[in-house]
């Protein structure tokens, strides 16, 4: 059995959702989505759902800040609520990195970006009981936040089908077709074929096996990432979510109260297969869990662990996506979203959607060629101008 479709996406996780549902908006009508189990069960559904614009690369704060709109606005614009909490955003730094956070600001601003720097006495009235006397400098977005991942993919799947995107669950690529060099679809688990005359590859950490079956390395790893949750003792009030980068770790308040931590230290990252891993922290996370925290929230009255979970980074060497085609033609690349996938996800629908239909997109401030697949074959990185010490690529 043959079926066929303008728009082949492989993957319906957040970004072939979004994409989808871009490319049906912005006037595409032949649309065909394949998820091998259900809609957002891959790495979306682990997603912290941090929403920041404090990014060092220009092209991908300007998609952050693009993206705040549409959370703000996801009623009007998707026809449902997906969940997107404005508890603002601080990022707080040590004395070594207070240059590198007042050159992002800059650059930030320069963008249209609301950032303000903030001092001691407001973080006390955001985060009452927070230590700060290590910070030598924090910046504050008010429009910054905590959305939910599942929530957002599953809206951008409902917009899609009522736009006439077809979604398919339970279906597994097994690989793709190709004929004179072109990939012309992919092929089911169960024998089926799909012909496309694009195929848009968003399937995270599993996107470098499949674009190996039509002979494209993919630099993508899955890098574990270990996500605690604490209960203080009492539940936390609506506070903003926090980059602590003196102690390198997250921290986000849950909408039961607890405080959900997450590791900002990438100098030693470990990489899992994203089929076969364990799905808790191990002792050492914990541990350092909870030293960090017992420094950052030294006054909690009765502190517990109450779980944690594991996921995967869809990692690229410079921590920055690849969004573009393939260097084979017909194969469109979204992949290696790096932690970064959340918050950036409507402007990644749009881009996409731009460049597919248009060769070029209307996105403010957003240059394509930084996420181009080549860029690491020739050497060019997309890395931070004002990279922060201690903090890897991943800011
Ligand atoms: C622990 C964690 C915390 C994060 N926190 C944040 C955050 O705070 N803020 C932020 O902006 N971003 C964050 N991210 C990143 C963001 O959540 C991801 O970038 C985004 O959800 C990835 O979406 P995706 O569609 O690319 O990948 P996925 O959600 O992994 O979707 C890929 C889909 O492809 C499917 N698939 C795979 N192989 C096949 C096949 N052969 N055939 C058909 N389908 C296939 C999978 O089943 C899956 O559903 C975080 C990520 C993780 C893991």
């Amino acid at each position: 059995m043959t079926d066929t479709a303008e728009f082949l996406i492989i993957g319906g996780g957040l970004e072939g959702l979004a994409i989808a549902w871009s490319l049906a908006e912005r006037g595409a009508t032949d649309i065909l989505v394949l998820e091998r189990a259900t809609l957002c069960s891959g790495m979306t559904g682990n997603s912290s759902g941090v929403v920041r614009c404090h990014y060092g690369a220009p092209s991908l704060a300007a998609m952050s800040w693009w993206s705040v709109p549409f959370f703000e606005n996801a009623r009007e614009i998707l026809g449902d609520d997906l969940g997107f909490s404005q508890c603002g955003y601080v990022v707080g730094v040590g004395a070594d990195n207070l240059e590198p956070l007042r050159a992002n600001v800059v650059m930030q601003r320069a963008l249209g970006i609301e950032v303000d720097f903030i001092g001691p006495g407001e973080m006390a009235e955001l985060w009452p009981g927070l230590r700060t006397d290590d910070f030598a400098g924090m910046a504050y977005e008010p429009r910054g936040g905590r959305g939910e991942a599942y929530l957002t993919g599953m809206g951008f799947a409902a917009a899609a089908r009522q736009r006439g995107v077809r979604i398919r669950q339970q279906a597994k690529v097994v690989k793709l077709l190709t004929d004179a060099g072109r990939v012309i679809g992919a092929q089911l688990a169960d024998g089926t074929e799909v012909h496309a005359g694009t195929v848009v590859l968003a399937a995270g950490p599993w996107t470098p096996e499949l674009a190996a079956t039509a002979g494209v390395e993919v630099e993508v790893k899955a890098q574990r990432a270990q996500l605690i949750l604490i209960d203080q003792g009492e539940p936390l009030g609506p506070v903003p979510v926090l980059s602590d980068l003196a102690s390198l770790q997250y921290l986000c308040r849950e909408p039961n109260g607890e405080v959900l931590a997450g590791n900002s230290d990438h100098a030693a990252p470990e990489y899992l297969d994203p089929d076969d891993f364990v799905n808790r922290a191990d002792a050492h996370a914990v541990d350092k869990v909870i030293a960090k925290l017992g420094h950052r929230l030294p006054h909690m009255p009765d502190p517990r662990v109450t779980g944690s979970y594991v996921g995967a980074y869809d990692v690229t060497p410079d921590y920055n996506p690849i969004i573009g085609p393939a260097p084979v033609p017909g194969l469109f690349l979204a992949t290696g979203f790096s932690g970064h996938g959340f918050k950036i996800s409507p402007a990644v629908g749009r881009l996409v959607a731009d460049l597919l239909l248009h060769g070029r997109t209307e996105l403010p401030d957003v240059d394509p060629a930084d996420f181009r697949y080549e860029r690491f074959a020739e050497g060019k990185p997309l890395l931070s101008p004002h990279p922060y010490r201690g903090a890897g690529e991943m800011r």
